[in-house]
């Protein structure tokens, strides 16, 4: 049975988590979206925490595109790393000492344990486990070994039940039970000292004093280490409810996946999308109104969205849909002079076009030139003849590899700058043994539509990934695609060409 949202008398705080470790994912701002409403719904308050302890993955570029793309969509929060609050700090790498309390409280009660087994071992297990069809999981080995032999690494574990089940409550879907049995003795806090998400969520959700926890469906499976969590500090919980992922517009409504969508809100931005067009896309998939007329405003969604009512059929990101809704916008909402200066803030402005005139500058023979040959800088997607996408001596299939691995190789880069670029291509050209003038040339024509055109890699930098990425894809879509199979294939010889480059 479904439940109910408002808590006790308690005040409502909601939140979202986003993790700094790419681009800013429409995802985001779809539960910032859901959480904003809800708590301007009941007075509350909506915080912005940014969970990097994933030190490896996270990086301050990528917290500085989640803060300003939603921002843009105008769905601001009232505490956060750049505005702080009264449990200042947000940011949880700057919260490492009070993760580090509450895991020796956890030791110390005797409901964790270190546990130093190695690398080899954690795998001979996996092994074993998995010849012998067993639950995959740790095995417990350091469970009840009492050690502590500190200079050694160690990781910290929660401990699980054995046996019994877990049952927890969310509003959408009622009573869920699941056998403690197949579930694992949760790393609570890595070798290198830094909590995990598990650890770090629930702490930081209770110190925050968060009354709802409104986030996406594929953290619903850890929400029974999460109660454990709360039972062991004593803590009441929050309310949960786990919004239905957002999904593709195919044939199975696969999971939303940039394979098949662009999924950042960069590219949404960079594609001419306006923020009221995408947050009232993103409303529409947790209310409509009875009427049938589908263009609102934020203060209306807030005003009549029930999270309650919302459906668990998850709700398909229909692009087409939104560019019907975007061109609605642009032709009801602006009239002249304002719709000029939205495109001056687009990319009419000195500041992107001054980029443009030095890479322009010596293709000009006339000043009229300038049209065609920059059009490709203010376009999404670009028209091109299949019959231009050539690799010399090469089949379309060879270029299809090409072109995917250059995706992936791009999508790698720490910072998607001119020289970064230059280096993919020219190690491309290296490892798959093909001139780089020859390989440029596809690379020109599905970046700008024409043969030859403004020097490649400045002009790919200033597009960005974004809108690189699409226009690759749409090269390989054009030149027979890359079914499922054959992407693993590919990935798998990318590998072994750039291991982990
Ligand atoms: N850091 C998690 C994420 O990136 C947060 C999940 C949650 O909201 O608990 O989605």
């Amino acid at each position: 049975m479904r439940g109910v949202m408002t808590a006790s008398a308690s005040k409502v705080r909601v939140r979202v988590a986003p993790s700094p470790t790419g681009d800013p994912h429409v995802g985001t701002a779809y539960q910032a979206l859901f959480n904003l409403a809800f708590a301007r719904q009941h007075d509350g308050q909506f915080i912005l925490r940014i969970e990097d302890t994933d030190q490896a993955r996270s990086t301050r570029e990528s917290e500085q595109m989640i803060l300003d793309s939603l921002r843009w969509l105008g769905l601001t929060w009232d505490e956060g790393p750049d505005v702080s609050g009264p449990h200042a700090p947000y940011r949880q790498s700057e919260r490492l000492p009070i993760y580090k309390e509450h895991v020796d409280r956890l030791l110390a009660d005797g409901h964790a344990y270190r546990c130093y087994c190695t690398k080899e071992r954690l795998e001979a297990m996996r092994a074993e486990h998995r010849d012998q069809k067993l639950f995959p999981g740790y095995d417990r080995h350091c469970r009840d070994i009492a050690r502590d032999d500190s200079d050694e690494r160690f990781v910290v574990r929660m401990k699980i039940p054995i046996e019994g089940q877990s049952v927890m409550h969310d509003v959408l879907r009622g009573d869920i039970r699941k056998d403690w049995a197949s579930i694992d003795d949760q790393i609570v806090m890595k070798s290198d000292g830094f909590p995990t998400y598990h650890l770090a969520n629930v702490v930081d959700d209770h110190l925050m004093e968060i009354s709802h926890v409104i986030r996406g469906e594929e953290w619903i499976n850890s929400v029974p280490k999460h109660l454990k969590l709360y039972e062991y500090f004593g803590w009441e919980p929050p309310v949960f409810c786990h919004l239905p992922l957002l999904r593709n517009n195919d044939a199975n409504k696969s999971k939303l996946s940039k394979r098949k969508n662009p999924t950042s809100i960069n590219y949404y931005r960079r594609a001419g999308f306006l923020p009221e067009a995408i947050v009232n896309f993103m409303g529409m998939m947790g209310w409509t109104r009875a009427e049938g007329e589908e263009k609102f405003s934020l203060a209306e969604f807030i005003e009549n969205f029930d999270i309650e009512k919302l459906s668990l059929s998850g709700p398909v990101f229909d692009v087409d849909k939104l560019r019907w809704l975007n061109a609605r916008y642009i032709r009801e909402d602006y009239d002249g002079p304002a719709l000029l200066k939205l495109l001056q803030d687009w990319a009419l402005g000195a500041d992107y076009l001054g980029k443009i005139v030095p890479l322009a500058q010596p293709r000009l023979e006339t000043l009229a030139d300038w049209g065609f040959l920059t059009a490709f800088f203010f376009a999404d997607r670009v028209p091109i003849q299949a019959d231009d996408l050539i690799l010399k001596g090469k089949e379309p299939a060879d270029l299809v590899r090409v072109l995917q691995m250059a995706i992936w190789l791009f999508e790698a880069l720490p910072n998607f700058s001119e020289g970064a670029i230059e280096g993919v291509l020219r190690s491309l050209s290296e490892k798959l043994d093909i001139k780089l003038r020859d390989l440029t040339r596809p690379f020109y024509v599905a970046l700008t539509g024409s043969k030859a055109s403004t020097p490649l890699f400045g002009s790919m930098a200033l597009l960005g990934l974004d809108l690189t990425r699409v226009r690759l894809r749409q090269a390989v879509e054009l030149l027979g695609g890359l079914s499922a199979k054959k992407t693993k294939a590919l990935e798998k010889e990318y590998r072994a060409i750039f291991g982990e480059e």
